[in-house]
């Protein structure tokens, strides 16, 4: 048996309004007259109110990025390194105010300012063999959990996967729930359920063990909490929803994601769905195999009037279709958690197929 030693975010600063601090905290990070780097998503891009809580000095920049309407890849990450390269020669930091996909733009660009080549070298595990420059999050959107992974997920030319390292962990994160209170209902929703999913497959998969469960069991009750507790969105559910978030991410890392997020790849890669989405499209069909986690499901989309996309693999071509069961099934260590070392007894292809084909 060999047990992961994986590091934690050694930094983090929480509370409504703790952005304001954000100046202070990363004045110690400065290295000379080397910016520090703001990548912003597009979707604040005229918001002077909030653009203007960031304070800039000497060559300090703030990039928007844009995440729409492709998830991150390995070449849009390599652009924003070369720009920052070719301007400043290195950063003394880059900084992510987004939701996953902006948190892992940051984690990738900060690890290519110092490892040659491309990102899409790095894909995999513990290929990243010097650390980055310093990194930070501060999450506008919560349920990704990637404020506190160690993976920064990116579209590559080959597969969907994660800069997996020691070195991928921010080295801050700044959790202000005020930044996540005006996020559509859609989308906090999607995001959202990406947390109650992380919770529901870590819960019950075979991986699970005492500190899994501790994080675990937390976040999916503060989840639930939020989602199904209230009449209204109040700041107490942002609160919750921040750090189950957190909790969340905490207990997969040392778990693992089943089920649904095996098969929201297929659909990730074939019909470029996103991963929220992607997740509860996928999460929906599996009350075989999640039978209380999906029924809460259900009633949380009842709860929010939530429209489910359907019939998104209704028109897919068999070579779709098997690229998805084949993308699916390369997830081994998912299907393990969640079925055991004989899941592909249970998992065949066939079942596969007629899952994706409900979907
Ligand atoms: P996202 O970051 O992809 O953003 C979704 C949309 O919301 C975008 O249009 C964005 O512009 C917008 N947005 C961001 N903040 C907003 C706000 N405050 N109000 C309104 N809109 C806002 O969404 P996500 O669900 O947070 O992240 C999904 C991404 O995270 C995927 O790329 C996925 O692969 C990745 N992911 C990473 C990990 C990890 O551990 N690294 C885990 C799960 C998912
Ligand atoms: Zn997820």
């Amino acid at each position: 048996m060999k047990f992961r030693n994986f590091p934690q975010v050694p930094f983090v600063c929480y509370g409504r309004g703790s952005l304001n601090q954000i100046g202070e905290i990363l004045e110690p990070h400065r290295k000379g007259d080397a910016p520090f780097i703001f990548f912003i998503d597009n979707f604040f891009n005229g918001n002077q109110e909030f653009i203007s809580r960031f304070p800039l000095k000497g060559r300090d920049e703030i990039v928007f990025v844009d995440v729409n309407p492709h998830e991150p890849s390995t070449w849009q990450v390599d652009a924003l390194r070369d720009d920052i390269v070719k301007k400043y020669g290195t950063a003394s930091g880059i900084i992510g105010v987004g939701g996953g996909s902006v948190m892992d733009i940051a984690k990738a660009v900060a690890l290519m300012l110092t490892n040659p080549g491309s990102a899409a070298d790095y894909q995999g595990w513990d290929l990243v063999k010097v650390p980055g420059v310093f990194h930070m999050a501060v999450p506008t959107l919560s349920g990704t959990g990637a404020e506190v992974s160690r993976t920064a997920v990116l579209i590559g030319p080959e597969k969907k996967l994660g800069l997996n390292s020691d070195f991928t962990p921010m080295n801050q994160v700044l959790l202000d729930p005020e930044l996540i209170h005006n996020v559509p209902k859609n989308q906090r929703f999607f995001t959202g359920m990406d947390n109650y999913i992380h919770c529901v497959e870590s819960l019950n998969g075979t991986y699970l063990n005492a500190f899994s469960k501790a994080y675990g069991q937390k976040a999916e009750e503060m989840c639930l909490k939020a989602f199904l507790g209230t009449d209204e969105w109040t700041e107490e559910c942002d609160d919750d929803l921040m750090m189950a978030s957190w909790m969340g991410g905490m207990s997969i890392a040392y778990s693992q994601v089943g089920a649904a997020h095996a098969m929201s790849y297929g659909l990730a890669v074939v019909f470029g769905v996103r991963h929220g989405e992607g997740c509860c499209i996928a999460f929906n069909q599996l009350g075989e195999i999640y039978p209380e986690g999906v029924a809460n499901f259900h009633k949380m989309i009842e709860k929010w009037d939530i429209d489910l996309p359907k019939g998104v693999c209704a028109n897919a071509t068999e070579e779709q279709m098997q690229t998805m069961i084949k993308v699916a099934q390369g997830m081994v260590p998912l299907w393990e958690n969640c079925l055991g070392k004989d899941w592909q007894k249970i998992m065949t292809p066939e079942k596969m197929r007629s899952l994706f084909e409900k979907m």
